[in-house]
Formats: structure tokens, sequence, C-alpha cells
């Protein structure tokens, strides 16, 4: 059996052009895990910023060496900075948060006490969000909309700001997925979960470092990775349009043996022109949406098949640097 690590609690928050807000968040991440009065730290892992984020970084890690970091070679994005950080964390409880202190370490305690309950992830559930209406529109959108097509209950409103079980975090770390979307795959990994409700603030300081871009890439790897309905969109779609042309054909048969005036015309005048135009569109529309939509799953096929690292690490601090452990890179 491998020996109890000494540390109760790893934080592992990823950080992208970040030197705006880390002093803040210095500061209330040590004030709130003083109180939980066990041993702690804080894996902070820089996303490759362009800012002073990793200069501030090491000089917290100069005050305080429970302050780990983990400095990745380029910019990998955030799942990927968050896979990173939980392969250094070294924790009997794991907790996943952002470094814009929209997630309060003040709930850190409740959450703690609940896994001592039993459980083994504690996520925490947005009840309110301090963002423009227009963001907080999409994100209620996208999270409906992936619960109506995903094959795992992935809970509603919940982000990637959770706290979990020692044992939890190590089946995490193995999933070698190169598209990771990690709610997704918390839910995915089953045991007890439960959520805790809290408010959702806005940013601390600084900008955003999701623009809609990048959100819109993190969404669609949900519903790609988490649905093959999409796929099948295909079946139904060809159902529906031979359903129809059925229906047309009915029609057509009706329209001349009845001789009936149709949009002021007789079948015999066939003025049908517009509708072979607009039927040859409407199906040459969805074919093209139905090949993106397998595009979509292709490429990230060809993502998963090439077993790249998720992420690389240039420089570590305080912990020994490991490279992605579920690359074959690493493996061979
Ligand atoms: N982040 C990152 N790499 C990126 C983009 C973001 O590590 O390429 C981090 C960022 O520093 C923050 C967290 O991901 O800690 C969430 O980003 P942000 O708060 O900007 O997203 P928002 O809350 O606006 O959706
Ligand atoms: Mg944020």
């Amino acid at each position: 059996m491998e020996p109890r690590s000494q540390t109760a609690l790893s934080i592992v928050i990823p950080c992208y052009n970040e030197a705006d807000v880390l002093p803040l968040l210095h500061d209330r991440l040590t004030q709130a895990l003083e109180k939980l009065g066990s041993p702690w730290e804080v894996v902070l892992v820089d996303d490759g910023s362009r800012d002073a984020t990793f200069a501030l970084l090491c000089a917290m890690h100069a005050r305080d060496a429970r302050f780990k970091i983990i400095g990745l070679s380029r910019n990998f994005g955030h799942q990927a900075a968050l896979s990173a950080g939980l392969a250094h964390a070294t924790g009997e409880a794991v907790a996943v948060m952002d470094a814009d202190l929209q997630d309060p370490p003040e709930i850190l305690t409740d959450c703690l006490a609940k896994l001592r309950e039993g459980f083994d992830v504690v996520y925490a559930v947005r009840r309110k969000r301090k963002e423009n209406l227009l963001k907080r529109g999409a994100y209620a959108l996208f999270y409906r909309l992936l619960k109506l097509v995903a094959e795992v209950e992935i809970p509603l409103d919940s982000g990637d700001f959770c706290v979990m079980s020692r044992r939890f975090a190590d089946v995490l770390r193995q999933i070698p997925e190169r598209n990771v979307f990690l709610r997704g795959l918390r839910a995915w990994s089953g045991f007890r979960q439960t959520g805790v409700e809290y408010e959702r603030s806005a940013r601390a300081a600084g900008q955003t470092k999701y623009p809609f871009t990048k959100l819109l890439k993190l969404a669609m790897d949900g519903v790609f990775a988490f649905s093959t309905v999409p796929l099948r969109l295909a079946t139904w779609l060809g159902f529906g349009a031979v359903g129809l042309s059925l229906c047309a054909g009915l029609f057509i048969i009706g329209w001349r043996l009845a001789g009936f005036r149709f949009m002021g015309h007789t079948a015999q005048e066939l003025p049908g022109w517009a509708a072979v135009v607009g039927v040859a569109l409407f199906f040459g529309g969805i074919q093209l949406v139905l090949l993106g939509i397998m595009g979509e799953y292709l490429g990230r096929i060809y993502t998963e098949v090439k077993h790249r690292p998720r992420w690389v690490v240039r420089q570590a601090l305080g912990v020994r640097a490991a490279q992605d452990p579920t690359s074959s890179a690493n493996n061979s």
C-alpha cells in the first residue's frame, strides 16, 4: 500500500494571463485555507501566460512553498491545464477552481464536510451568475441542450469547480481522452456525487480568458464527446425526407387526377420549377450540415489516435515535473 499523503487538500488552479488577480487570489485563498486547520497545497498551473503571471507565481512559491507551480511550455487551454494540475496534485482531497475568484474558496469547508460524509465528489452548482445576460442565456441553453443529448447525466449549471476524493481524482486523471470536457468526465466516472449551491460572483480582476471561440470549442467538445445523437440526425432527417416526399407524391397524383387548381395552376401547366429548386437547395443544405457533423467526429477521432500529450511541462517548482501519463509518447 502506498503511504498516505501528508497533504489533506490540494487545490488545482489554471492561470492564463492572470497577473491582475493573483495577489487577491493569494490572500483570499490563504485566509480560507488556514481556517481548515489541516495541511494543504495549491497547485498553480501557468498555461503559457504572456504577462507577469509566471514571475508572480515564482514569487508566491518563494514566499510559501505550499504554493507549487507548474509552467506549461505554451498555452494548451483551460481543460488541458486542469489535467496537468490534477496529475501533480498529491492531496487526500483535490479541489479544482478558477483563478479569478469567481469560485469562492470559502465554500471549500462545506465541500470537505460533504466528502467526510462519504461522497467522492462535491461539485458547486451556480445558483446565480453575475455575468451579462447574453452569456447567462448561452450557458443556460447549452446546459439544457447537453442534458437532452448527452449519454451521461451532467448536472445542470455545474462548472469545473469541485472537490473530489483521492480515489476519484486518480480515476479522472487516468482517462486518456484528448478533447477533455472535465465536468462531463466527472459525471461519467460515477461514485457518489453531490452538489452544493453557491452564488457565482463576477471576476475579481482582469479580463475573461474565454473569448467566444474558446467557449464554443468547449461547448462542442461537451456535446461531441458525450453524445452520438448528432450522427443519428442523418437517419432521422432521412426518414423525415422520405415521409415528406411520399406525401408530396400522393398530393401530386391527386392534383393531376382531380384537376383542381393549386396556387392558381392546374397540374397540367407544370409550374414546378420553384419547388424543384427549393427542394434541391433544402437537401443540399442538409447534406452539408451532416457532412460537417461527421467531420467534427472525424477530427476528434484524428486527435485521439495521434495520442499526443495534452500538455508539456516546461518548469516545475515545489513538485517533480511529470509529463502527461496518458500519452503514448510517455509510455514507450
Ligand atoms: N484559463 C487557462 N487557459 C486558457 C484560458 C483560461 O488556464 O487558455 C484559465 C483562466 O486563467 C481561469 C480559468 O481558466 O483561471 C477560467 O477562465 P475565465 O475566468 O477567463 O473564464 P470565464 O469565467 O470568463 O468563462
Ligand atoms: Mg472566470
